[in-house]
Protein backbone atom coordinates (compact mmCIF):
# COMPACT_ATOMS: atom_id res chain seq x y z
CA UNK A 1 0.00 0.00 0.00
CA UNK A 2 1.12 3.64 -0.43
CA UNK A 3 2.12 5.70 2.22
CA UNK A 4 -0.68 8.32 2.77
CA UNK A 5 -2.17 9.65 6.27
CA UNK A 6 -3.04 7.29 9.25
CA UNK A 7 -0.50 4.82 7.35
CA UNK A 8 2.58 3.18 10.44
CA UNK A 9 5.47 3.33 8.00
CA UNK A 10 8.39 1.34 8.65
CA UNK A 11 11.95 3.14 7.17
CA UNK A 12 15.72 2.83 6.57
CA UNK A 13 17.55 5.93 6.79
CA UNK A 14 20.55 8.22 6.62
CA UNK A 15 20.32 11.62 7.30
CA UNK A 16 23.67 14.00 6.61
CA UNK A 17 24.04 17.62 6.48
CA UNK A 18 25.65 19.81 3.63
CA UNK A 19 28.91 18.46 4.94
CA UNK A 20 28.16 15.20 4.74
CA UNK A 21 28.23 14.44 8.28
CA UNK A 22 26.11 12.05 8.85
CA UNK A 23 24.03 12.81 12.07
CA UNK A 24 21.42 10.10 12.30
CA UNK A 25 20.42 6.73 10.85
CA UNK A 26 17.92 3.58 10.82
CA UNK A 27 19.05 0.47 9.48
CA UNK A 28 16.80 -2.55 7.87
CA UNK A 29 17.86 -4.49 11.13
CA UNK A 30 16.67 -1.10 13.50
CA UNK A 31 14.51 0.34 10.91
CA UNK A 32 12.56 3.49 12.18
CA UNK A 33 8.41 3.53 12.94
CA UNK A 34 5.89 6.52 12.32
CA UNK A 35 2.22 7.42 11.84
CA UNK A 36 1.93 9.28 8.63
CA UNK A 37 0.34 12.59 9.01
CA UNK A 38 1.03 12.94 12.82
CA UNK A 39 3.03 15.97 12.19
CA UNK A 40 5.78 13.03 14.54
CA UNK A 41 8.68 13.98 11.62
CA UNK A 42 9.71 17.25 9.93
CA UNK A 43 7.61 18.19 7.32
CA UNK A 44 9.53 18.51 4.38
CA UNK A 45 10.38 14.58 5.32
CA UNK A 46 6.55 13.84 5.57
CA UNK A 47 5.72 15.71 2.67
CA UNK A 48 7.91 14.29 0.34
CA UNK A 49 7.33 10.05 1.46
CA UNK A 50 3.51 10.69 0.67
CA UNK A 51 2.55 7.71 -2.24
CA UNK A 52 5.43 5.98 -1.58
CA UNK A 53 5.45 2.26 -1.66
CA UNK A 54 7.60 -0.61 0.38
CA UNK A 55 10.67 -1.26 -1.61
CA UNK A 56 11.15 2.53 -3.27
CA UNK A 57 14.51 4.45 -2.46
CA UNK A 58 14.26 8.24 -2.74
CA UNK A 59 17.02 10.85 -1.82
CA UNK A 60 15.09 13.96 -0.23
CA UNK A 61 16.47 17.21 0.29
CA UNK A 62 15.04 19.39 3.12
CA UNK A 63 15.13 22.91 3.45
CA UNK A 64 15.75 24.36 6.87
CA UNK A 65 12.08 26.10 6.94
CA UNK A 66 10.75 22.41 6.27
CA UNK A 67 13.03 20.84 8.56
CA UNK A 68 14.19 22.29 12.20
CA UNK A 69 13.27 25.74 11.41
CA UNK A 70 16.26 28.46 10.52
CA UNK A 71 18.70 29.69 13.14
CA UNK A 72 17.01 32.14 15.62
CA UNK A 73 19.62 34.57 17.26
CA UNK A 74 19.54 35.29 20.64
CA UNK A 75 17.32 32.11 21.64
CA UNK A 76 20.07 31.37 24.04
CA UNK A 77 18.98 31.33 27.90
CA UNK A 78 21.70 30.15 30.91
CA UNK A 79 20.11 28.40 33.92
CA UNK A 80 22.18 27.30 36.89
CA UNK A 81 22.96 23.81 36.82
CA UNK A 82 21.41 23.82 40.64
CA UNK A 83 18.19 24.57 38.88
CA UNK A 84 17.68 20.64 37.62
CA UNK A 85 16.04 17.93 39.32
CA UNK A 86 18.47 16.02 41.25
CA UNK A 87 18.45 12.92 38.98
CA UNK A 88 19.10 14.83 35.69
CA UNK A 89 22.83 14.94 34.46
CA UNK A 90 22.63 18.07 32.18
CA UNK A 91 24.20 16.67 29.00
CA UNK A 92 25.37 18.60 25.45
CA UNK A 93 22.22 17.94 22.95
CA UNK A 94 19.57 16.82 25.47
CA UNK A 95 15.93 18.05 25.21
CA UNK A 96 14.48 19.64 28.53
CA UNK A 97 11.33 21.57 28.82
CA UNK A 98 11.05 25.00 30.73
CA UNK A 99 7.64 26.88 31.55
CA UNK A 100 6.62 29.73 29.65
CA UNK A 101 5.32 32.49 30.93
CA UNK A 102 1.75 31.97 30.22
CA UNK A 103 2.68 28.20 31.73
CA UNK A 104 3.14 26.26 28.34
CA UNK A 105 6.11 23.93 28.14
CA UNK A 106 8.52 25.06 25.70
CA UNK A 107 11.28 22.49 24.13
CA UNK A 108 15.00 23.96 24.72
CA UNK A 109 18.30 21.99 24.15
CA UNK A 110 21.42 21.98 26.08
CA UNK A 111 24.13 23.32 24.03
CA UNK A 112 26.79 23.98 26.57
CA UNK A 113 27.07 22.76 30.04
CA UNK A 114 29.94 25.07 32.06
CA UNK A 115 30.87 25.11 35.61
CA UNK A 116 28.04 26.55 37.34
CA UNK A 117 25.54 27.12 34.24
CA UNK A 118 23.81 25.33 31.19
CA UNK A 119 23.39 26.80 28.45
CA UNK A 120 19.81 26.26 26.44
CA UNK A 121 18.63 26.82 23.28
CA UNK A 122 15.83 26.99 21.70
CA UNK A 123 16.99 26.22 18.37
CA UNK A 124 16.90 23.09 17.55
CA UNK A 125 20.62 21.19 17.35
CA UNK A 126 19.82 21.08 13.60
CA UNK A 127 18.06 24.65 13.16
CA UNK A 128 19.42 26.00 10.08
CA UNK A 129 20.61 23.03 8.49
CA UNK A 130 19.36 21.45 5.05
CA UNK A 131 18.90 18.00 5.76
CA UNK A 132 19.69 15.40 2.95
CA UNK A 133 17.63 11.78 3.77
CA UNK A 134 18.26 8.61 1.76
CA UNK A 135 15.63 6.31 2.57
CA UNK A 136 14.25 3.40 1.80
CA UNK A 137 10.52 2.48 2.53
CA UNK A 138 10.22 -0.96 3.96
CA UNK A 139 7.11 -1.50 5.16
CA UNK A 140 3.53 0.65 4.88
CA UNK A 141 0.26 -0.78 6.92
CA UNK A 142 -2.91 0.85 8.55
CA UNK A 143 -2.74 2.36 11.54
CA UNK A 144 -4.90 1.72 14.07
CA UNK A 145 -7.64 4.37 15.69
CA UNK A 146 -5.70 3.91 18.96
CA UNK A 147 -2.19 4.91 17.03
CA UNK A 148 -3.85 7.44 15.04
CA UNK A 149 -5.25 9.15 18.56
CA UNK A 150 -1.63 8.70 19.68
CA UNK A 151 0.65 10.03 17.05
CA UNK A 152 2.72 7.23 17.71
CA UNK A 153 2.99 3.52 16.47
CA UNK A 154 2.26 1.10 19.35
CA UNK A 155 4.28 -2.42 19.57
CA UNK A 156 3.08 -5.18 17.67
ZN1 LIG B 1 0.18 5.34 22.62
Amino acid sequence: MKIEDRTVVTLAYTLRLDSNEVVDEATRQEPFEYVHGAQSIVPGLERALSGLEPGQKRQIIVEPEDGYGEYEEGAIIEVPLALFPADIEPEVGMGVYLQSADGEPMPYYIRAVEEDVALLDANHPLAGERLHFDVEVLAVRRATAEEVAHGHVHAG
